[in-house]
């Protein structure tokens, strides 16, 4: 089709009977054993190494099956994957040591999840509304979409309101979107989830303030839970009204993740069908994490998200994404002549062009500046 082919994720809910539901457990608990067991070695080894110089050796999964005969019991492809795992966190945090040490995983996380992979058809649909699996019976899959091209592995996940999903990772062949001959500039707001520069105003979803502020509340409500079992020298492991607001507080977190992530793969795959360019300011990632405001941090990582998907989306479909400096003075500049206005205050909305007379929404404005600046630094590489 003289596409491109890409390795994209197909996600559906999974429906495991109760013994199926044990065997996830017993998968995912094999596949923490072995992690765990390969970091502890790693470290010991690690520390031999400092002091007597020999050679650090690197366990595999199978040196621990003898020792741990249980581990045969389960998918053996999801302990290799295990330690696949390990090894990308460990360049992880020798390329970037901020990112922090690998973590042991833990028993109590109720997040947990494993990865296999396919050979050879041991992964596939069955009838429509069954998956296959390695080392199990077909379990029923809510299949709301056929997965696209050759299943490549799946990752199986619980979470914690003990939902059970799995993300089919595809070989897919994309076919490019056809050219528009379009070029739309983004502002990101806080008023405003996005303005472009065609005058659409991208209002914040309101479903997601609501549960957000539902969240918020709930929040709040737990960390009283906490006080008051502390108060009474309860362990909160063992208080119950903890525990309750505890999950509550998580399901309204995946809600929340849920509910943005709709939202934003609509807005991005809108963009990317009806635009060739999309220009937008980029981000300032480190700024983000230090931001504690929920409402902020929220909006903010919906911003970094949906900047990632834009992009991703736009390499598929033959699209392109420039982002323009962060301090480029996209407020500031008349849209129509290029007269440097100035800084203006926040609360000043619209204002007219002392030089060409030209009356600006404030938004929409900046969203026509980083549009013409997008076209500029493309017109610097020579790609347009
Ligand atoms: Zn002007």
């Amino acid at each position: 089709m003289g596409g491109l082919i890409v390795l994209k994720a197909f996600k559906y809910r999974l429906e495991p009977t109760t013994q199926q539901a044990e065997l996830f457990a017993k998968t995912f608990g094999c596949v923490r054993k072995v992690y765990n067991l390969m970091l502890h070695d790693r470290i010991e080894s690690y520390q031999k190494n400092q002091e007597t110089g020999e050679k650090i050796k690197f366990p595999t999964p199978a040196q621990y099956k003898n020792e741990f005969p249980f581990l045969k019991e389960v998918d053996s492809l999801a302990l290799a994957n295990a330690q696949l795992h390990l090894n990308t966190a460990y360049r992880h945090f020798f390329q970037q040591p901020a990112s922090g040490f690998p973590k042991w995983k833990s028993r109590k996380n109720p997040v947990q999840s494993y990865t296999t992979n396919n050979q050879k058809g041991t992964i596939a649909i069955q009838a429509g509304r069954y998956l296959k699996l390695p080392k199990m019976k077909p379990v029923r899959i809510k299949l709301h979409r056929q997965p696209e091209g050759v299943i490549k592995s799946a990752t199986i996940s619980r979470t914690v309101s003990g939902k059970y999903f799995v993300s089919l990772l595809c070989e897919t062949d994309i076919p490019p979107k056809p050219q528009t001959g379009s070029v739309i500039g983004i502002d990101l707001g806080l008023a405003h989830f996005a303005v472009f520069s065609d005058g659409t105003k991208v209002p914040n979803p309101r479903v997601l303030a609501q549960t957000a502020a539902t969240l918020a509340k709930a929040q709040r409500k737990l960390s009283r839970r906490t006080q008051q079992a502390k108060k009474d020298g309860h362990l909160l492991s063992e208080s119950r009204n903890y525990q309750k607001q505890r999950i509550l507080v998580a399901k309204l977190h995946e809600k929340v993740a849920n509910q943005r992530n709709d939202f934003l793969n609509k807005l991005s795959t809108d963009l990317v069908n009806n635009h060739d360019v999309i220009s937008v300011e980029s981000l300032n990632v480190k700024g983000l994490v230090r931001n504690r405001r929920l409402a902020r941090s929220l909006h903010d990582a919906s911003w970094s998200s949906f900047l990632s998907k834009l992009t991703y989306k736009a390499a598929w479909y033959g699209k392109q994404v420039v982002q323009v400096d962060r301090w480029f003075p996209s407020s500031q500049l008349c849209s129509a002549c290029g007269h440097p206005g100035g800084k203006k205050a926040l609360h000043i909305r619209e204002w007219s062009c002392p030089s060409c007379g030209v009356h600006h929404d404030r938004d929409v404005n900046a969203s026509l500046n980083i549009r013409t600046e997008g076209l500029r630094l493309l017109q610097g590489t020579g790609v347009r």
